[in-house]
């Protein structure tokens, strides 16, 4: 019988839910338990996909080509846990397979209502991913409670213990736990007003995670047990982390919450052995270099647009023993002020995907001080696409060369639209989506990074190489490196000539985990740790972050 883990969240947003669960569900399958990750999220929208990164951060793709909440990053970056599209639904998908089924007569005449219909269809995603191989489903709750736009989904979590039995049920409410500087103590009433709000819906949480910048005191943890009605061994701390989010399941591990959630759900489970995480700490905190890698995207500003671009940094510097001091450069300030200016003094250029003209000619302008000048650049989706725009018109002389994304009547359309998508007009989930297989060409630097020549990498893309151009680039020294298995896309571009300049058509970076670097980032920022070395720059005793 599959298990249930729900996590909730009170007080205030961005309390780190995704990461809280991700730690969860880390331990769990340490101890030797399977366990599956879902996160339901309230908006309306069916998918994040068509979402502004403004709004929402970046869109986190799966292998199976579903567009996902970027928490599911968190899970991939902490669990070995499979994803689909079941672990990731909206109050949009939901509705949508509701009214879908009303069309089709399915109701047979009931009025369809939010209580049973809405709430049945939540009850059903949530029994999606139980099953015979499965011991614990931990299934996030986005959103905070006390939202309109949650209720359902509570409700819904509410009814399902009552469907499965109690026994096989823990929930786990992450709040907030603010310190007063004016009165310097922390205050329990918001937690103590959402955990109310919780049980007024008929959820009595079994655990407490309780976030702060102090430590609680025994009298804290007693007076928000009382409260909240829980045993005092279920107020967890979970402290800020300054140094890193991967201490995050080592605090849950202190608080002894694996063992409660274990026991209290039956479950046999072996021993934690955190043995490699601490390694990984350890190799976090004592690197031997410390180089900088600019970013240069038009979402700059907002960490969240590109999430996984700087954690996969993060885990190539684990990987390279080095700190990553990552510059987070605006495209459109380069476009302003030059790339010498803001680029001079760093030892690697990324440039990440994107969508839409803004920023555009930075990024090209980064990518061209970056060929010049030898650094080491990673081109990722729109990065390439900018790469080989820039090849186009620094190389070999095509002025007007451009995508026919930001130019349709360009004279040179070195990117150009994938022919599947000459056809489509809806927007939401019709890109070129998911794992597809590459083949590396023997000699390249990629295929020295992965150390095989078939690779399946994920993709979200309208546009592609323009096979048009192949032979005038590799004659000029951009060579096409990657591709699909038929040669028909081009997947992968090097400069064989350029210290390490390697752009892709895929986004490596959701499939890069802190103890297990992608080769790609690790190829890279090793390249920059070279850079950095050879300049003759000793390697500075690197600060904790
Ligand atoms: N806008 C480009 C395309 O659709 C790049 C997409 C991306 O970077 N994810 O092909």
């Amino acid at each position: 019988m599959t298990k249930h883990i729900f996590v909730t969240g009170g007080v205030v947003s961005s309390l780190g839910k995704g990461l809280t669960s991700a730690s969860i569900g880390m331990l769990l399958e340490n101890r030797g338990l399977s366990i599956r990750m879902q996160k339901l999220d309230p908006y309306i929208n069916v998918d994040p996909g068509t979402m502004s990164p403004y709004q929402h951060g970046e869109v986190y793709v799966l292998d199976d080509g579903s567009e996902t909440d970027l928490d599911l990053g968190h899970y991939e970056r902490f669990t070995n846990s499979p994803l689909s599209r079941d672990s990731n639904y909206t109050t949009g998908q939901i509705y949508l397979a509701v009214i879908n089924k009303e069309r089709r007569g399915e109701f047979l005449g009931q009025t369809v209502q939010v209580i049973p219909h809405i709430t049945n269809e939540i009850k059903h995603v949530l029994s999606k991913l139980a099953g015979d191989d499965v011991d614990v489903v931990i299934t996030e709750i986005g959103g905070t409670v006390g939202d309109i736009e949650s209720q359902p989904f509570l409700e819904a979590i509410r009814q399902y213990s009552l469907d499965v039995g109690k026994e096989n049920c823990v929930y786990i409410h992450l709040t907030l736990v603010p310190y007063l500087k004016a009165a310097g103590e922390l205050k329990t009433k918001p937690t103590q007003h959402s955990v109310g709000q919780l049980r007024q819906i008929g959820i009595q949480p079994d655990f407490l995670v309780c976030r702060t910048e102090r430590s609680l005191s025994h009298d804290d943890r007693a007076k928000i047990a009382l409260f909240c009605n829980v045993p005092v061994e279920a107020v967890i701390e979970e402290k800020d982390k300054d140094f890193s989010i991967y201490e995050v399941p080592l605090s849950l591990v202190e608080n002894g919450l694996d063992e409660l959630i274990i026991r209290k759900l039956g479950l046999k489970a072996g021993k934690l052995d955190l043995a490699h995480w601490h390694d990984l700490l350890h190799r976090l905190r004592n690197p031997n270099h410390e180089i900088s890698i600019a970013v240069v995207g038009k979402y700059a500003e907002h960490h969240d647009a590109y999430k996984s671009i700087y954690e996969a940094l993060d885990h190539a510097g684990i990987d390279n023993l080095a700190q990553v001091r990552i510059q987070r450069v605006h495209s459109e300030v380069v476009e302003r002020e030059g790339a010498e200016r803001l680029l001079a003094g760093v030892d690697g250029v990324l440039v990440p995907g994107g969508f839409g003209e803004r920023g555009i000619e930075g990024k090209i302008q980064a990518i061209h001080f970056a060929r010049q000048r030898g650094i080491p650049f990673l081109g990722i989706c729109l990065g390439m696409q900018c790469a080989v725009i820039e090849f186009a018109r620094g190389v070999l002389g095509l002025e007007q060369a451009h995508s026919t994304e930001f130019n349709k009547n360009t004279a040179d359309p070195v990117i150009c639209l994938l022919d599947e998508q000459k056809t489509i007009t809806d927007m939401g989930g019709t890109m070129r989506l998911g794992a597809q297989p590459t083949v590396l060409v023997p000699g390249s630097k990629a295929l020295e990074c992965y150390g095989r020549a078939d690779i399946s990498e994920r993709h979200r893309h309208r546009y592609e190489f323009n096979n048009a151009y192949r032979k005038q680039f590799a004659t000029n020294g951009m060579q096409v490196v990657g591709t699909s298995p038929d040669g028909g896309l081009v997947e992968i571009v090097e400069l064989p000539e350029h210290p390490w300049f390697v752009a892709v058509q895929f986004h490596p970076e959701f499939k890069s985990q802190p103890t297990r670097s992608h080769p790609l980032f690790a190829g890279f920022v090793g390249a920059a740790v070279a850079r950095h070395a050879a300049r003759g720059e000793r390697a500075h005793e690197a600060e904790r972050r």
